[in-house]
Order: C-alpha cells, then sequence, then structure tokens
C-alpha cells in the first residue's frame, strides 16, 4: 500500500500586497534595494494590467497596498491608480523619496483617498543626504515634509542607517522632531541589491550600533509619545535571523514593474526559482498554486539544524536570499543564525567592519551608486561570470 501523500496546509491569504510601479528613480542611493540589474527590466505594467492585479488580490484578501519603485510618483497614472485601491477597499501607502511630489500631485493623491505617506531622507545633514543619493534632493525633501503636513497626512519619516550616518541618529532624531512626524523609521541597511554590492562601505561597528541604540533610548524616554521612533537593528549583529516576510508566502505579495510576482523583494536572485508573472497567471493561482509561492512554505524543505529546531516557526529559519548569499545555498540555515554551522562568516563581516576605517575602506573600493550605467555595467559582468 501506497504511504499516505503528506497534506500541507492551505496558506492564508496574502496581507500585504507591494506594487513596485517602476525601477526608474531620479536617485541613485548606495544602499538601494532594487535589482543591481534593474536596467534590463523592462516593459511595464500598463495602468489597466495594475488594476486587474489590484482587482484580484483585493479579491484574495489583501488589505494593505504600497506604492513603492524605484519613484513611484514617476508613473503618471498614480492617482488613477490609488483612485482605483481605494474604491477596491484598500489601506494605500505612498512610499516615496519625495521627488516630484508638488502641491497640484499632493492634492490629486488626496483627492483620490491615499491614506500615507512615507518620506525618506538620506541623513540630517545636507551634504550626507545628498553624497548618499547622488543627487541634490535634502532641501526639496524638507519642503515635501511641509507638503505632507499641509495636507494632514501623518508625517512618516524613513532614513536607512549605515557606518556613514549612526553618529548623526541625535540629529536625524531632531530633524524628524523639528518637521513634526509622528513616526520616525531608522531601519539599519539591509545587505541586499546595490546595498550588497557596498556592504564594505555601509556596515558599522557593533560600538556605533550600541552607542545609537542608547541615544534612542534616551530620545524615547524624554519625548513619549511625540514622535514613535523605530530602530530596526542589522540581523548580522543578532544570534537569531529575522523572520523574513512573516515567512515566505505567508503575508507579503510584491509584483515588480513587468509583472513578475515575488515573494520577497529580492527573490529574482534566487536560482532555479520559476517565478509567475501577473500577465500570464492570476493572483489567485500565483498565491495558492505557483511553485514559487510554495517553494518555502511550510518547513518540508527545511535542513538541519533548522529542520528539528524548537524555533522554526518563530523565524522560519531565516531569510532565503541571505542563505543563498552567505552559505551559497537558499534553502540552508540563515548563517546569521548562531546554531548555524557557519555562522562564523558573519562574525568574520563584523570583524572586518570593526577593524578598518571608512577612509581606508572608500580607498579600497569607492562606493557604487544605482545608476543606469552601473547597472549594466554589473549586469553583463554577472552574464560574463555565468557564461
Ligand atoms: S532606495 Fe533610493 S535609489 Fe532606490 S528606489 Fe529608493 S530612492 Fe530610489
Ligand atoms: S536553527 Fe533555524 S529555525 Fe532554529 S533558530 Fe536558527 S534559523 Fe531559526
Amino acid at each position: 500500500m501506497n504511504a499516505p501523500l503528506a497534506v500541507k496546509p492551505v496558506p492564508s491569504p496574502p496581507y500585504w500586497l507591494l506594487a513596485e510601479l517602476t525601477y526608474r528613480c531620479p536617485l541613485h542611493c548606495a544602499f538601494c534595494y532594487n535589482p543591481v540589474n534593474y536596467t534590463a527590466v523592462r516593459n511595464e505594467l500598463s495602468t489597466a494590467e495594475w488594476f486587474t492585479v489590484m482587482q484580484q488580490a483585493r479579491a484574495l484578501g489583501a488589505v494593505q497596498l504600497g506604492f513603492s519603485g524605484g519613484e513611484p510618483l514617476l508613473r503618471d497614472d498614480l492617482e488613477e491608480l490609488v483612485t482605483e485601491a481605494h474604491r477596491l477597499g484598500f489601506y494605500t501607502n505612498l512610499i516615496t523619496s519625495g521627488v516630484g511630489l508638488t502641491e497640484a500631485r499632493i492634492k490629486a493623491l488626496k483627492d483620490a483617498g491615499l491614506d500615507h505617506i512615507q518620506l525618506s531622507f538620506q541623513d540630517s545633514t545636507k551634504e550626507l543626504n545628498d553624497f548618499l543619493s547622488s543627487t541634490k534632493t535634502f532641501d526639496l525633501k524638507k519642503k515635501v515634509a511641509a507638503l505632507i503636513k499641509q495636507y494632514d497626512y501623518p508625517m512618516v519619516l524613513n532614513c536607512v542607517l549605515h557606518r556613514h550616518n549612526l553618529p548623526h541618529v541625535d540629529k536625524i532624531i531632531e530633524m524628524a522632531l523639528a518637521l513634526d512626524a509622528e513616526y520616525l523609521e531608522l531601519a539599519n541597511t539591509q545587505y541586499y541589491g546595490w546595498a550588497m554590492k557596498n556592504r564594505d562601505q555601509l556596515m558599522p561597528t557593533r560600538e556605533q550600533l550600541r552607542e545609537a541604540e542608547e541615544v534612542v533610548a534616551t530620545y524615547r524616554a524624554r519625548i513619549g509619545k511625540r514622535c514613535k521612533i523605530l530602530f530596526v537593528i542589522p540581523d548580522y549583529f543578532e544570534d537569531r535571523p529575522k523572520a523574513c516576510m512573516n515567512g515566505w508566502g505567508s503575508v507579503f505579495l510584491g509584483v515588480a514593474p513587468d509583472g513578475v510576482a515575488l515573494p520577497c523583494h529580492n527573490a529574482r536572485d534566487l536560482p532555479g526559482l520559476s517565478l509567475p508573472n501577473v500577465r500570464a497567471m492570476s493572483m489567485q493561482e500565483i498565491w495558492y498554486d505557483s511553485s514559487a509561492f510554495n517553494k518555502y512554505r511550510g518547513d518540508d524543505w527545511m535542513q538541519e539544524p533548522c529542520r528539528s529546531c524548537p524555533e522554526k516557526a518563530k523565524d522560519f529559519g531565516g531569510c532565503r536570499c541571505q542563505a543563498l548569499m552567505l552559505a551559497g545555498d537558499a534553502a540552508a540555515t540563515d548563517p546569521v543564525c548562531a546554531k548555524s554551522p557557519l555562522r562564523e562568516r558573519v562574525d568574520q563581516i563584523i570583524f572586518h567592519a570593526a577593524n578598518r576605517t571608512v577612509p581606508a575602506a572608500v580607498a579600497e573600493q569607492p562606493i557604487i551608486f544605482r545608476t543606469d550605467s552601473n547597472s549594466r555595467i554589473l549586469a553583463s559582468a554577472a552574464a560574463q561570470t555565468k557564461a
């Protein structure tokens, strides 16, 4: 008699749809999470195609919708997309660098029903903000912050942290308070995409992180509920990995500009994953039936030590992209975990960061900014390595 087939639990519906409307962006951030070869991604979804994506995702049960990019304001149809999302009953969030958010557009977006705007800064100083994004955008971002307040949105600021701006955390908080922000997200760099290319340039020391955490704690005690400060430390410095995406194919459904559906932001980098496209499959088929969204659901795919670990329901074995980058195997235990036999690789990276100076690092390898020409160079180098 055949052994009974293992029955996988039916996944819950997606909660969060991330619409990456375009990879085009006027900024050139050194830590950008977009794919390094983004210039190879063409043929953006049309307005009508995004309507179908949103309608199908909402019918599946998704309730939160993030419009991101690149810079989503580069899409002229953003107001139309927000109108449709609002009609469908999504809670909508615009994730923006602020470039292109004129008064006419914020008014139109408000009229369209946009619920929330998250504005990114690179630093509290014009010099570093403009250096890290390789643009002159600091003054413009301040004007946009004032517009966001004027149009009665909660002020949500985001600043990605790394070794260059961690010593300014107090000034970044002061800037957020001066702009009357209700929320400040201080997210330490996660090392994917362009940030991975610049990891040696961006990785902080343990001491920098400890000092920044102390500053944040002091401010939290002093300002109370006036501004909620979120401080996300890089998981390299923890002994357990992050519960990436709250579990693969569990709550998050990303759609890239060309319609590729993503179980996580960086899934394109995982080899052997046949990513579905919304032009060829419905969102229902993508979420429940596609091989990509099922690949790391549950725990059948896990290796030891995750497979028999009592904590596997907490962190799902960590991040698949990080496992690939650090262990060379997307199904391995995320090497950030102290139980991983490869944890030493993470410790070496941290040790390396602590034992070099910024000028020396810069001299060894200049920062690679996210530009179209760098994207093409890196994509062609990667293709040659594969060949
Ligand atoms: S991280 Fe910077 S370059 Fe990348 S999409 Fe955001 S604003 Fe643009
Ligand atoms: S061994 Fe795996 S499941 Fe256990 S704590 Fe580490 S990463 Fe999580």
